[in-house]
């Protein structure tokens, strides 16, 4: 049997959707990591919900059953302060998101600043007011640099969807006419982070997802392999009609071991 995977080191594993429908593993989800375990391959869970702390989701894949620690888990809030302190040492910044996000910065040791700040950092803010809304146009305005945690207009839950950090973009954008850098899924930011965090270069990576402007085009656009999943954002209609093609398609998580 052919198994186009089995040369590859690190499986980065995208989580809602993919791995987990909000709080139930999708069916052979840990089967899957206990495979890859045996196979001597690595993983990296990543995602590009900002809003919460990586903490966060250890307790949460813990609590389904999954042995991890903070190492085994990596988020676009993570890889924007991998950005800022590599290529913008120094600056303060002015985040605009959860108390999560707000403290992972303060952790890493960034200098929040809410009067004066050279960056403006929008994440997945579901704690947004129009105060900080307003602060972050005239920072924004005043010249900070804008930079965004991701890109997705919406975040799936239970029953719907919920406004997500693109959706925010918009609305800055539109007020202040300037476009931010975006960190997280699909941009090369992401891949230099986690290439510097695995120590295995892209060519040796296969990013795992159920959203192709996200998950799949990192992959394309940064030469990886991907595998896209059928149990979350994508539809078979949206995969048909869309430019960005997948390396392979399987219906859900448990079925990239026969690639492997
Ligand atoms: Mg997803």
């Amino acid at each position: 049997m052919n198994r186009p995977l089995k040369d590859k080191e690190m499986f980065i594993l995208d989580m809602d959707g993919t791995f987990y429908l909000d709080n139930t593993p999708v069916e052979g989800a840990l089967g899957f990591i206990e495979f890859l375990k045996s196979k001597n391959k690595g993983f990296l869970f990543f995602t590009n919900n900002s809003s919460k702390s990586i903490t966060d989701y250890v307790l949460k894949l813990r609590n389904m059953g999954v042995a991890v620690d903070d190492d085994d888990i990596f988020s676009s809030g993570a890889v924007a302060i991998d950005f800022i302190n590599k290529n913008r040492k120094g600056k303060s910044v002015y985040v605009i998101g959860t108390k999560s996000l707000s403290d992972s910065f303060a952790d890493a040791g960034i200098a929040l600043d809410d009067s004066n700040p050279g960056i403006v950092l929008l994440g997945f803010d579901t704690t947004l007011t129009y105060e900080k809304i307003y602060k972050g146009c005239t920072f924004i305005r005043n010249g900070a640099e804008f930079i965004a945690t991701h890109p997705d207009s919406n975040c799936p839950v239970e029953g719907g969807l919920m406004p997500d950090t693109g959706s925010m973009i918009k609305m800055f954008t539109e007020s202040t006419g300037v476009e931010p850098l975006v960190m997280g899924k699909p941009h090369v930011h992401t891949v230099e982070a986690l290439e510097a965090k695995t120590g295995v270069g892209r060519g040796g990576m296969v990013f795992v997802g159920d959203r192709l402007q996200t998950d799949i085009a990192i992959g394309v656009n940064n030469g990886a392999a991907s595998v896209l999943v059928m149990t979350g954002a994508t539809s078979p209609k949206m995969l048909i009609e869309s430019k960005i093609k997948p390396s392979f398609t399987v219906p859900s998580i448990s079925y990239i071991k026969d690639l492997i």
